[in-house]
């Protein structure tokens, strides 16, 4: 069954700790210290301050740190458009007036439209949210799962050409019997083990007057805070409220889409009671080719050529990504180097979204040499007529000359003692012994 299918998705378990209705929030007695005035601190206001009188401090401080103004000052200007943001609205000014901005940062939609995160971790250091309430907070008001991001390997030809890949996706949707409830309503009740927050908290003794404070997801509920009495529960979920499915996607790989680009579906994540389901994105991982390479929309690939080719002109029959053979010719009388880059304009990677546009190959070439001893001394001298003439040598003279012999180098044996070398300088001279030798040519 698998089989069918390009890829599978593992079922990733979601750890929900959703409160229905339930305030855990003094329950812990961390979160008192948190009711601050920090917001007002930040128009400059007192905590009983008006509306108005808000709102006239606010649009003071917004003029002066506005960043059309005052472009060193983003974090400021920030900072007071969510102090304002806050204090202006009667329903948030009371929840921070209670609870502090933690509570204010766990609002999910009602929370600031702006990067919310590095603007807490700005007005605090990271300090107090950095205390790992991850599980109990938070997840009071969290109401948006998580989203599951899935690999998906896909070839560099299906990228030039794209490609529609069909993903069996096994998730949890809400139970359609008992309606998500997980029994016939009014069944559950609440948890006595954790008294319905969902959180076990136990203390650790560090040392004389200090302990640690550890909580953990209680057990009896899994961490819901309501359990439902065996004989009550929905038969078709057993009380889990979700049922697992089986869904395919078609993912819909654009010409054109790049390595690590992401592919989303929106609300495709597993399914939660109350909670908006997150999306299942799929990442794009481009296989390795063997031929091209790619460069943003361009395409660059290695072409070995004989020295034959690099001298005298070319054709080569190219196998392109969409299976399209391009006839390259390159004419007699110019030459091509080692190392030397050609472009074919327009055979690129298609631009996304615009597939017609296309990026540019290059081509870069490599030139292979004869092997030794290609032909004879002869030849070989009629060869250097048909060549450029050679650099003028001038024979130096005195005693400080020395003659010396080349030989083949490797640069692994490069450590390997002197007597190892001559050895295999000896039997390198001994394989040579009956050719001419093109060093000796050069001496001549
Ligand atoms: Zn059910
Ligand atoms: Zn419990």
């Amino acid at each position: 069954m698998t089989g069918d299918f390009d890829f599978t998705i593992p079922k990733i378990c979601i750890l929900f700790f959703e409160q229905q209705g339930k305030d855990i929030i003094p329950r812990f007695g961390l979160f008192s210290k948190m009711a601050d005035t920090k917001l007002y601190d930040v128009l400059g206001v007192s905590k009983s301050a008006s509306d108005l009188e808000i709102k006239k401090a606010y649009r003071k401080l917004a003029k002066e740190f506005h960043p059309d103004k005052n472009p060193e000052a983003g974090d400021k200007f920030k900072e007071i458009s969510y102090a304002y943001e806050v204090l202006s609205d009667s329903k948030k000014r009371s929840t921070y007036d209670k609870y502090g901005l933690k509570a204010m940062q766990e609002g999910g939609q009602d929370g600031p439209g702006f990067g919310a995160d590095d603007l807490f971790s700005h007005l605090f250091g990271g300090g107090i949210f950095g205390m790992g309430m991850g599980g109990s907070a938070r997840a009071r008001r969290q109401q948006r799962g998580e989203d599951t991001v899935h690999p998906l390997k896909v070839s560099l030809e299906e990228l030039y050409n794209g490609k529609t890949a069909k993903l069996q996706l096994s998730k949890n949707v809400i139970c359609e019997v008992c309606d998500g409830k997980g029994g016939r309503s009014g069944a559950s009740h609440t948890c006595r083990t954790c008294r319905g927050c969902g959180i076990k908290v136990t203390y650790r003794q560090l040392g004389p007057g200090m302990s640690q404070q550890l909580q953990s997801r209680c057990s009896d509920c899994g961490g819901e805070g309501e359990v439902i009495s065996e004989k009550d529960r929905c038969s078709t979920c057993r009380g889990k409220k979700v049922v697992n499915e089986t869904k395919i996607l078609e993912v819909h790989i654009d010409k054109g889409m790049k390595e690590g680009q992401k592919i989303y579906f929106r609300g495709e994540g597993d399914q939660q009671p109350e909670v908006e389901p997150g999306d299942v994105i799929i990442v794009l991982h481009q296989k390795q080719h063997d031929k091209f390479q790619r460069s943003g929309d361009d395409l660059v690939m290695t072409h070995t050529i004989t020295l034959t080719e690099a001298l005298c002109g070319f054709s080569m029959v190219l196998k392109h990504l969409d299976g399209r053979d391009l006839l390259v010719k390159h004419p007699l009388g110019q030459t091509i180097k080692p190392g030397d880059v050609k472009g074919i304009e327009g055979e690129g990677m298609p631009h996304y979204r615009n597939p017609f546009e296309k990026g540019n190959l290059y081509i870069k070439f490599d030139v292979t040499f004869p092997e030794s001893h290609f032909t004879n001394e002869i030849k070989l001298k009629e060869l250097e007529q048909l060549l450029p003439p050679r650099p003028t040598f001038e024979l130096p003279k005195g005693e400080h000359v020395e003659e010396v012999d080349l030989h083949e180098y490797d640069p692994n044996e490069r450590h390997a003692g002197i007597s190892g070398r001559q050895e295999a300088y000896a039997s390198d001279d001994d394989e040579r012994a009956g050719g001419p030798g093109g060093i000796q040519c050069a001496h001549q």
